[in-house]
């Protein structure tokens, strides 16, 4: 029997047991359903404990051991672990990691990604034919809006503007009491008409989430030659 860790689905400690032939028909299995873990297999093969938030990792033994914030702990054989590189550098790991792992970790540039999401009282846009993905764009701070009426009762329109780069770190250094409401207004002032009454204005963004702390992670760009 061999016993595999992995994380997914929100802070969740997945855990696998499997009495696979060989080490490495085991590994497939669990990296399919790390990658993907909806699929079929890991409900078949693994059990979900939630509420994990892993604080260390120990591979120092035969065994790896995982501890989590209530004190719980978990052995395995491997770990496979899919937390985001911003929230696992608080994560302490013994050994250290590499030092090219680590700055890896410490190089990757993250973006700050903000929605806007606003609710009207129909989506007027969508009689004066504008609509898609996005709808309308700007250089402007609004950046883009996209139309996400779909088919929700009430007769509603739904549309959420889709801030990245500067015009998100501009609207985060704003008063987060107001800022989703500054969007709408510019918007409103560019495109008038476009909204009828708006019924709710709210915002999320990336970087103020405890799990993630940014939105899109890329390497550094390095200049050619
Ligand atoms: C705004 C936005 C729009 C996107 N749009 C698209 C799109 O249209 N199409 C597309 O394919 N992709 C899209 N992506 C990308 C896609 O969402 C990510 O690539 C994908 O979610 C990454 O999956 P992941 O499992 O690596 O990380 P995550 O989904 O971030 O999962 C990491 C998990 O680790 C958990 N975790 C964190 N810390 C701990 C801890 N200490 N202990 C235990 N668990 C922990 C978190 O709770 C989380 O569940 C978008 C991303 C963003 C931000």
């Amino acid at each position: 029997m061999r016993e595999v860790l992995s994380y997914c689905l929100g802070g969740a400690l997945l855990l696998k047991r499997s009495s696979s032939v060989s080490a490495s028909l085991g590994l497939a299995r669990l990296t399919s359903a790390a990658v993907c873990p909806c699929a079929a297999q890991c409900i078949l093969f693994c059990t979900v404990v939630k509420n994990c938030c892993v604080t260390s990792i120990d591979q120092s033994g035969a065994k790896v051991t995982v501890k989590v914030k209530d004190g719980r702990e978990f052995t395995g054989d491997r770990i496979i672990s899919t937390i985001p590189f911003t929230v696992l550098q608080d994560v302490k790991v013994t050994p250290a990691w590499s030092s090219r792992k680590k700055s890896m970790f410490e190089q990757m540039e993250w973006d700050k990604t903000v929605k806007v999401i606003v609710q009207t009282k129909s989506p007027a846009w969508l009689s004066q034919g504008v609509h898609g993905w996005p709808m309308a764009g700007s250089d402007h701070a609004w950046e883009r809006v996209v139309d996400i009426t779909g088919n929700e009762p009430g007769g509603y329109g739904n549309v959420f503007f889709y801030l990245n780069g500067t015009n998100a770190e501009r609207l985060l250094a704003r008063p987060r009491e107001t800022r989703a409401q500054e969007i709408v207004d510019l918007f409103e002032k560019d495109m008038p008409g476009l909204f009828d009454e708006v019924v709710t204005v709210q915002d999320f963004a990336w970087s103020e989430q405890p799990w993630i702390r940014a939105s899109f992670g890329a390497p550094p760009w390095v200049e050619p030659g």
